[in-house]
């Protein structure tokens, strides 16, 4: 495969929450601030994930004021030539998403 790197990226919805990103393929991959931090790739969030598995106690679910207000995506920073690392509205930043994974979004057509 050849260098696939973004070449736009453009907030998108009413709230601005979405994600447009144009590809130098020419393909687009739209992204919403809940379904990429829910996708999280950091270990924290891998660990809370584990955590929340099957099996486990159930336990109360907690709405944070953070988690309460539309979450959107604060900032955008590349990370090498590979990856974003993107910063929430709710203050995590800790993930890195790789341009393949981001790429691997995009709707078939
Ligand atoms: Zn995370």
């Amino acid at each position: 495969m050849s260098e696939l790197q973004p070449v736009a990226l453009q907030r998108i919805g009413p709230d601005e929450s979405g994600l447009l990103i144009s590809w130098s393929d020419g393909s687009q991959t739209r992204h919403t601030a809940s379904a990429l931090r829910e996708a999280c790739p950091c270990a924290t969030c891998r660990e809370k994930k584990a955590a929340d598995a099957p099996g486990q106690p159930l336990q109360l679910p907690v709405l944070s004021m953070a988690e309460a207000r539309p979450l959107g995506i604060q900032g955008m920073r590349p990370v090498g030539n590979y990856a974003y690392n993107i910063a929430f509205s709710d203050g995590h930043d800790s993930g890195i998403y790789t341009f393949e994974y981001l790429h691997r979004q995009r709707q078939p057509s």
